[in-house]
């Protein structure tokens, strides 16, 4: 079975390789405060950063 889990990701771990900008090339992103944390999540391949 395939699930497509978004893949979630510690900003610290993976950070940005240019600043704002997702490892896709997209720079349009998600965001969402949850639990006090900071979600980025990419519009584009749906990897998401907490940040
Ligand atoms: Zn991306």
């Amino acid at each position: 079975m395939d699930t497509k889990e978004e893949r979630v990701v510690l900003y610290k771990d993976e950070p940005d390789e240019h600043s704002g900008r997702c490892e896709c090339g997209n720079n349009i992103f998600h965001s969402r405060v949850l639990e006090g944390k900071f979600y980025r999540k990419c519009q584009e391949c749906g990897k998401t950063k907490i940040v």
